[in-house]
């Protein structure tokens, strides 16, 4: 025997082994277009591999994708790493010049394109220097079109390529993905995750996830939907883990309340994961009051989730809890699980631990430190910076040295986060340290605040900023959308009266009270919908 049969490498293609063998005949659907199952999946993720090198793409090429949510997108996840390529995930909703930049900057070879971003790609094509092969991907069946020189479309060239395909052993750091974060400040900024990575992240999100039977778990009888697109951070690695256990999928395509919903209660979905904003807007959908939410596992991230928010859930029934993560971090760390005697409390003291950001995954090294490095108490006050270190990080960002030292400074990524941790150790985001408030000297949390303005019941939206003053340095700026429905009747004083009512009982941080309040027609959202504070500073300080 050689040292490398004992040293078997952690390939993405292993994931799709067991349930193969063990489920071939569990469902994968898309919306209602496409209903296969885990046997055809191999298969087609066989012919893509032909597919793909039939059409030359060798070892290390790029292969980018522009697609919403949908089973070609997971046949992609797998087919395009396991022959050694890098899967390129399009942030679709970036500005058609943010897109041109990320095919440029991460040097596709491939470009995948679904029919409905041909506008997009009217505005861009004759700059795009680097693709060589273009696909037609269409679900309205739509073979041909004049605005790129496709090679043929996806299902068609499907079709043609042989079943069989025998993937390499790869070395498990080969690179599999790279993707750019929503470039809220300046230009997007690559990160890239290898099979290794991949894998240990699934394992380690597995670890929590598996590790119960009915609240905050992923097992063999649950229904997933993804409602986190594919293209941002592969949908936090879940699609790869569902795939692993061998559950039923069901992928959305573009996600609309009302087809999220209809396809919740027809397939049966028990197990999603999205950001606060696509929660408020499902739950806000008519359709939200009709159909039966209950036993819904919801991972809620890449953002606070309020109190609020995660108690109208509960209501619901809703087994709502939060994951924290970054892009960079491919993306989950942390997880809020609660223990059976938490699941006991009310749905309002449940929510203070549920909308916290639990504890690290299996694997993980999360510190909260000041600024030389020490590590914080566990006193739920102590504020401080994240760092981490994980087998799943990204090494750096792509082309950028510099921004990757800064990264990476002292052995430890750091999260830019800043956060306080309780005696059980459970994370709390309290800031981006660019968004944190320093009034007087002293940090205020823009989260926290934002969360106590949104308990007013005429608050629809909040979002809280940094607004200097001569006096303290920096005033805490809170605008406000309200309820349609309250509009005429609620003032930005009562609003601000009502934060220092919150404050007068003591739970929080005094400096509160200097809040200012202003009522706002609308709060602008990046890419991915979180509140765009850069462009909130722009408009209003
Ligand atoms: P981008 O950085 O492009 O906005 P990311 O998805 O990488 O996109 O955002 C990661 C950031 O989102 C984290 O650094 C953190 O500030 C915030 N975040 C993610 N999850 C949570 C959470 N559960 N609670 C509070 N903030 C979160």
């Amino acid at each position: 025997r050689t040292a490398s049969a004992y040293n078997y490498p952690l390939l993405i293609k292993n994931l799709l082994l067991y349930p193969v063998v063990d489920n071939p005949d569990q469902e994968i659907v898309y919306r209602d277009l496409y209903r296969g199952n885990y046997r055809q999946l191999r298969e087609r993720v066989k012919r893509l591999a032909n597919m793909l090198t039939g059409l030359g793409v060798k070892p290390g090429q790029t292969v980018a994708v522009m697609d919403w949510d949908s089973h070609r997108y997971l046949e992609l996840f797998f087919a395009v790493p396991m022959i050694g390529a890098v899967l390129h995930t399009i942030n679709v909703r970036l500005s058609a010049e943010q897109i041109l930049y990320t095919i440029d900057h991460a040097e596709d070879d491939v470009l995948l394109v679904n029919s409905e971003f041909l506008p997009i790609m009217e505005q861009i094509r004759g700059r795009i220097d680097n693709v060589r092969t273009y696909i037609l991907i269409s679900d309205d069946g739509m073979t041909e079109c004049s605005t790129i020189p496709a090679c043929g479309e996806y299902e068609q060239l499907l079709a043609q390529a042989s079943p069989e395909f025998e993937f390499p052993d790869l070395d498990e750091n080969t690179r599999a993905t790279t993707f750019y974060t929503t470039g809220t400040t300046g230009m997007p900024k690559g990160v890239y995750f290898s099979h290794r990575q991949l894998v240990l992240h699934s394992l380690g999100l597995l670890a929590t996830l598996g590790s119960s039977t009915s609240h905050a778990c992923l097992h063999r009888d649950d229904v997933y939907m993804p409602i986190t697109p594919m293209f941002h951070v592969h949908a936090w690695g879940v699609p790869y883990i569902a795939t692993m256990l061998g559950v039923k999928q069901v992928y959305p395509g573009r996600y609309l309340p009302e087809t999220l919903l209809e396809l919740k209660e027809k397939e049966g979905v028990s197990f999603s994961h999205c950001v606060p904003t696509i929660l408020h807007m499902l739950l806000k959908h008519p359709l939200a009051e009709k159909i039966d939410l209950r036993g819904w596992k919801l991972i809620i991230g890449g953002a606070a989730l309020s109190r609020n928010l995660c108690v109208e859930s509960l209501r619901l029934g809703i087994d709502v809890f939060t994951g924290y993560g970054m892009s960079e971090t491919c993306p989950i760390l942390t997880i809020s699980k609660l223990t059976p005697e938490m699941l006991e409390l009310s749905h309002a003291e449940q929510a203070e631990i549920r909308c916290k950001t639990g504890l690290a995954l299996a694997l993980v090294d999360l510190r909260v430190v000041d600024s030389n490095f020490n590590e914080l108490p566990r006193d739920g006050v102590s504020a401080g910076n994240v760092v981490v270190r994980s087998p799943w990080l990204s090494q750096g960002y792509l082309k950028d040295h510099k921004a990757s030292e800064r990264l990476w400074e002292g052995g430890y990524l750091h999260t830019g986060d800043v956060a306080v941790r309780d005696e059980l150790g459970y994370l709390k985001i309290t800031d981006r340290s660019k968004d944190v408030i320093k009034v007087a000297g002293e940090w205020v949390s823009s989260l926290e605040l934002e969360d106590i303005v949104a308990h007013h019941p005429a608050v629809a939206e909040v979002a809280v900023i940094g607004k200097p003053d001569e006096k303290w340095g920096e005033r805490p700026l809170a605008l406000v959308v309200l309820k349609p429905t309250e509009g005429t009747k609620v003032t930005d004083k009562e609003i601000a009266h009502h934060v220092r009512e919150y404050a007068d009982k003591g739970v929080v941080s005094k400096q509160v009270v200097l809040v200012k309040v202003k009522l706002v027609p609308s709060i602008d959202k990046t890419s991915v919908g979180k509140i765009n504070k850069v462009a909130l500073r722009e408009k209003y300080l």
